[in-house]
Protein backbone atom coordinates (compact mmCIF):
# COMPACT_ATOMS: atom_id res chain seq x y z
CA UNK A 1 0.00 0.00 0.00
CA UNK A 2 2.46 2.11 0.85
CA UNK A 3 6.25 1.96 -0.15
CA UNK A 4 9.22 4.62 0.60
CA UNK A 5 12.07 4.04 -1.39
CA UNK A 6 15.63 5.73 -0.26
CA UNK A 7 14.30 8.46 1.24
CA UNK A 8 16.23 11.56 2.19
CA UNK A 9 15.48 14.86 3.77
CA UNK A 10 16.64 18.18 4.59
CA UNK A 11 16.23 20.73 6.97
CA UNK A 12 18.65 23.39 5.41
CA UNK A 13 21.89 21.80 6.02
CA UNK A 14 20.91 19.23 9.07
CA UNK A 15 19.73 15.58 7.41
CA UNK A 16 17.36 14.29 9.22
CA UNK A 17 16.17 10.97 6.76
CA UNK A 18 19.56 9.69 5.39
CA UNK A 19 17.86 7.21 2.99
CA UNK A 20 14.99 5.40 5.01
CA UNK A 21 13.22 2.78 3.10
CA UNK A 22 9.79 1.06 4.31
CA UNK A 23 6.63 -0.71 2.94
CA UNK A 24 3.36 -1.41 5.03
CA UNK A 25 0.72 -3.91 3.38
CA UNK A 26 -2.79 -3.00 2.87
CA UNK A 27 -4.51 -3.90 6.36
CA UNK A 28 -1.38 -3.99 8.22
CA UNK A 29 -0.28 -1.62 11.53
CA UNK A 30 3.74 -0.89 11.19
CA UNK A 31 5.32 0.85 13.68
CA UNK A 32 8.57 2.86 13.69
CA UNK A 33 9.64 3.25 16.91
CA UNK A 34 13.05 5.73 18.06
CA UNK A 35 14.58 7.92 20.16
CA UNK A 36 13.80 11.85 20.39
CA UNK A 37 15.14 13.51 17.46
CA UNK A 38 15.38 10.44 15.68
CA UNK A 39 13.58 11.06 12.52
CA UNK A 40 10.12 9.79 13.20
CA UNK A 41 7.53 12.81 12.81
CA UNK A 42 10.00 13.90 9.64
CA UNK A 43 9.01 10.75 8.13
CA UNK A 44 5.33 11.44 8.50
CA UNK A 45 5.50 14.74 7.50
CA UNK A 46 7.72 13.72 4.24
CA UNK A 47 5.04 11.55 3.22
CA UNK A 48 2.37 14.05 3.60
CA UNK A 49 4.31 16.12 1.81
CA UNK A 50 4.34 18.36 4.73
CA UNK A 51 8.37 18.50 4.11
CA UNK A 52 9.85 17.51 0.63
CA UNK A 53 12.39 14.86 0.13
CA UNK A 54 15.84 15.81 -1.19
CA UNK A 55 15.46 12.82 -3.19
CA UNK A 56 13.76 9.16 -3.12
CA UNK A 57 10.80 8.20 -3.91
CA UNK A 58 6.85 7.50 -2.19
CA UNK A 59 4.49 5.13 -3.86
CA UNK A 60 0.51 4.90 -2.41
CA UNK A 61 -0.98 2.28 -3.72
CA UNK A 62 1.34 1.93 -6.59
CA UNK A 63 1.14 5.95 -7.80
CA UNK A 64 4.17 7.94 -7.64
CA UNK A 65 2.94 10.27 -5.09
CA UNK A 66 6.57 11.90 -3.99
CA UNK A 67 5.98 15.82 -3.50
CA UNK A 68 2.31 15.87 -4.41
CA UNK A 69 0.30 18.55 -2.37
CA UNK A 70 -0.30 17.65 0.58
CA UNK A 71 -4.66 18.17 -0.29
CA UNK A 72 -4.06 15.78 -3.14
CA UNK A 73 -2.34 13.05 -0.46
CA UNK A 74 -5.47 13.28 1.90
CA UNK A 75 -7.54 12.66 -1.52
CA UNK A 76 -5.48 9.59 -2.18
CA UNK A 77 -6.89 8.06 1.13
CA UNK A 78 -3.53 9.17 3.29
CA UNK A 79 -4.05 11.39 7.15
CA UNK A 80 -2.52 12.05 9.44
CA UNK A 81 -2.79 12.57 13.80
CA UNK A 82 0.13 15.06 14.23
CA UNK A 83 1.79 15.21 17.51
CA UNK A 84 0.38 16.55 20.09
CA UNK A 85 -3.05 16.05 19.39
CA UNK A 86 -3.27 19.64 17.36
CA UNK A 87 -6.90 20.36 17.22
CA UNK A 88 -8.17 23.74 16.64
CA UNK A 89 -8.51 25.02 20.86
CA UNK A 90 -10.92 27.48 20.21
CA UNK A 91 -13.56 25.64 18.00
CA UNK A 92 -15.84 23.27 19.24
CA UNK A 93 -15.56 19.29 19.11
CA UNK A 94 -18.28 19.68 16.14
CA UNK A 95 -16.31 21.93 14.47
CA UNK A 96 -12.98 19.99 14.15
CA UNK A 97 -15.09 16.88 13.53
CA UNK A 98 -16.60 18.98 10.40
CA UNK A 99 -13.21 19.90 9.03
CA UNK A 100 -12.15 16.56 8.79
CA UNK A 101 -14.89 15.49 6.23
CA UNK A 102 -13.81 19.14 4.10
CA UNK A 103 -13.61 16.49 1.02
CA UNK A 104 -17.01 14.99 1.73
CA UNK A 105 -19.93 16.88 0.15
CA UNK A 106 -22.00 14.26 1.03
CA UNK A 107 -24.66 14.76 3.94
CA UNK A 108 -25.80 11.38 4.42
CA UNK A 109 -22.39 10.07 4.55
CA UNK A 110 -21.07 12.88 6.45
CA UNK A 111 -23.82 11.76 9.66
CA UNK A 112 -22.45 8.31 8.81
CA UNK A 113 -19.21 8.77 9.01
CA UNK A 114 -19.86 11.08 12.39
CA UNK A 115 -22.12 7.85 13.98
CA UNK A 116 -18.70 5.54 13.25
CA UNK A 117 -16.56 8.10 14.97
CA UNK A 118 -18.76 8.30 18.13
CA UNK A 119 -18.98 4.52 18.26
CA UNK A 120 -14.96 4.53 18.86
CA UNK A 121 -15.21 7.80 20.84
CA UNK A 122 -19.02 7.57 23.04
CA UNK A 123 -17.20 11.04 24.89
CA UNK A 124 -17.20 13.15 21.93
CA UNK A 125 -20.71 12.30 21.24
CA UNK A 126 -21.98 14.35 24.98
CA UNK A 127 -19.24 16.82 23.59
CA UNK A 128 -20.05 17.92 20.64
CA UNK A 129 -21.20 22.11 21.40
CA UNK A 130 -17.77 21.97 24.08
CA UNK A 131 -14.57 24.28 23.06
CA UNK A 132 -12.01 22.05 22.06
CA UNK A 133 -9.24 22.99 23.95
CA UNK A 134 -10.84 22.51 27.24
CA UNK A 135 -10.96 19.00 26.79
CA UNK A 136 -9.00 16.42 28.60
CA UNK A 137 -5.56 15.46 26.91
CA UNK A 138 -7.32 11.77 26.39
CA UNK A 139 -10.45 13.52 24.59
CA UNK A 140 -7.97 15.92 22.57
CA UNK A 141 -5.97 12.97 21.23
CA UNK A 142 -9.42 10.96 20.36
CA UNK A 143 -11.09 14.52 18.94
CA UNK A 144 -7.89 14.21 16.41
CA UNK A 145 -7.76 10.71 15.55
CA UNK A 146 -11.63 11.48 14.67
CA UNK A 147 -10.98 14.21 12.74
CA UNK A 148 -8.64 12.46 10.74
CA UNK A 149 -11.19 9.17 10.23
CA UNK A 150 -13.67 12.08 8.75
CA UNK A 151 -12.07 11.97 6.01
CA UNK A 152 -12.08 8.40 5.11
CA UNK A 153 -8.30 7.52 5.31
CA UNK A 154 -7.28 4.18 3.75
CA UNK A 155 -3.69 4.56 5.47
CA UNK A 156 -3.94 6.66 9.27
CA UNK A 157 -0.65 7.97 9.85
CA UNK A 158 -0.48 8.31 13.81
CA UNK A 159 2.57 10.50 15.49
CA UNK A 160 2.89 9.46 19.25
CA UNK A 161 -0.69 9.23 20.41
CA UNK A 162 0.43 8.38 24.36
CA UNK A 163 2.52 11.08 24.39
CA UNK A 164 1.57 12.76 27.68
CA UNK A 165 -1.58 10.58 28.69
CA UNK A 166 -2.01 8.44 32.13
CA UNK A 167 -1.19 4.83 31.21
CA UNK A 168 -4.63 4.08 31.51
CA UNK A 169 -5.81 6.99 28.60
CA UNK A 170 -3.23 4.75 26.29
CA UNK A 171 -4.63 1.67 26.87
CA UNK A 172 -7.77 2.70 25.85
CA UNK A 173 -6.65 4.63 23.04
CA UNK A 174 -4.59 1.90 21.67
CA UNK A 175 -7.28 -0.61 22.12
CA UNK A 176 -9.32 1.84 19.88
CA UNK A 177 -6.06 1.91 16.82
CA UNK A 178 -6.53 -2.04 16.79
CA UNK A 179 -10.62 -1.98 16.86
CA UNK A 180 -9.97 1.15 13.77
CA UNK A 181 -7.46 -1.21 11.91
CA UNK A 182 -9.15 -4.43 12.28
CA UNK A 183 -12.21 -2.26 10.49
CA UNK A 184 -10.35 -1.77 7.62
CA UNK A 185 -7.46 1.05 8.09
CA UNK A 186 -4.09 0.39 7.58
CA UNK A 187 -1.62 2.06 9.80
CA UNK A 188 1.75 3.47 10.51
CA UNK A 189 1.91 4.04 14.17
CA UNK A 190 5.23 6.25 15.16
CA UNK A 191 5.73 5.72 19.10
CA UNK A 192 7.94 6.45 22.00
CA UNK A 193 6.12 3.88 24.02
CA UNK A 194 8.23 1.22 22.40
CA UNK A 195 6.64 -1.69 24.27
CA UNK A 196 2.69 -0.52 23.49
CA UNK A 197 3.39 0.23 20.12
CA UNK A 198 5.05 -3.42 19.36
CA UNK A 199 2.30 -5.13 20.97
CA UNK A 200 0.09 -3.93 18.61
CA UNK A 201 1.89 -4.30 15.54
CA UNK A 202 2.61 -6.30 13.16
CA UNK A 203 5.92 -4.90 11.88
CA UNK A 204 8.26 -2.65 13.00
CA UNK A 205 11.25 -0.37 11.93
CA UNK A 206 13.84 1.00 14.63
CA UNK A 207 15.02 4.71 14.02
CA UNK A 208 17.82 5.78 14.96
CA UNK A 209 19.52 9.50 13.86
CA UNK A 210 17.82 9.30 10.51
CA UNK A 211 18.32 5.83 9.51
CA UNK A 212 16.45 2.55 9.87
CA UNK A 213 18.66 0.24 12.41
CA UNK A 214 16.16 -2.34 12.41
CA UNK A 215 13.38 -3.80 10.42
CA UNK A 216 11.05 -7.00 11.63
CA UNK A 217 7.80 -8.83 13.04
CA UNK A 218 6.59 -6.47 15.96
CA UNK A 219 6.66 -10.30 17.76
CA UNK A 220 10.77 -10.49 16.79
CA UNK A 221 11.86 -7.07 17.65
CA UNK A 222 9.94 -7.29 21.10
CA UNK A 223 12.15 -10.40 21.76
CA UNK A 224 15.40 -8.87 20.76
CA UNK A 225 17.93 -8.05 23.37
CA UNK A 226 19.09 -4.84 21.92
CA UNK A 227 15.28 -3.81 21.44
CA UNK A 228 14.50 -4.57 25.20
CA UNK A 229 17.99 -3.00 26.35
CA UNK A 230 17.68 0.53 24.19
CA UNK A 231 13.85 0.83 24.13
CA UNK A 232 11.88 -1.73 26.58
CA UNK A 233 13.52 -0.88 29.69
CA UNK A 234 15.18 -3.68 30.59
CA UNK A 235 18.68 -4.75 31.36
P1 LIG B 1 10.30 13.62 18.49
O1 LIG B 1 9.79 12.42 19.15
O2 LIG B 1 11.02 14.55 19.38
O3 LIG B 1 9.31 14.31 17.59
P2 LIG B 1 11.35 12.50 16.10
O4 LIG B 1 11.97 11.14 16.04
O5 LIG B 1 9.97 12.63 15.60
O6 LIG B 1 11.47 13.07 17.54
P3 LIG B 1 12.00 14.61 14.27
O7 LIG B 1 11.07 15.57 14.91
O8 LIG B 1 11.60 14.02 12.98
O9 LIG B 1 12.34 13.43 15.28
O10 LIG B 1 13.43 15.30 14.14
C1 LIG B 1 14.51 14.72 13.42
C2 LIG B 1 15.68 15.71 13.38
O11 LIG B 1 15.34 16.84 12.60
C3 LIG B 1 16.09 16.25 14.76
O12 LIG B 1 17.49 16.40 14.76
C4 LIG B 1 15.41 17.59 14.81
O13 LIG B 1 16.13 18.49 15.65
C5 LIG B 1 15.45 18.03 13.37
N1 LIG B 1 14.30 18.90 13.05
C6 LIG B 1 12.99 18.58 13.17
N2 LIG B 1 12.19 19.58 12.75
C7 LIG B 1 13.03 20.57 12.33
C8 LIG B 1 12.84 21.87 11.78
N3 LIG B 1 11.61 22.35 11.55
N4 LIG B 1 13.95 22.61 11.50
C9 LIG B 1 15.19 22.11 11.71
N5 LIG B 1 15.43 20.89 12.23
C10 LIG B 1 14.38 20.12 12.53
Amino acid sequence: MLVLENIVTHYGNIQALKGISLKINKGEIVTIIGANGAGKTTTLKTICSLVKPTSGKIFFEGNDITSKHTSDIVEAGIALVPEGRRVFPKMTVMENLSLGAYLNNDRNKIKNDLEKVFDLFPVLKNRLKQVSGTLSGGEQQMLAMGRALMARPKLLLLDEPSMGLAPKIVSNIFDIIQQINSEGTTILLVEQNAQMALSIANKGYVMETGRFVLEDSANTLLNNEEVKKAYLGES
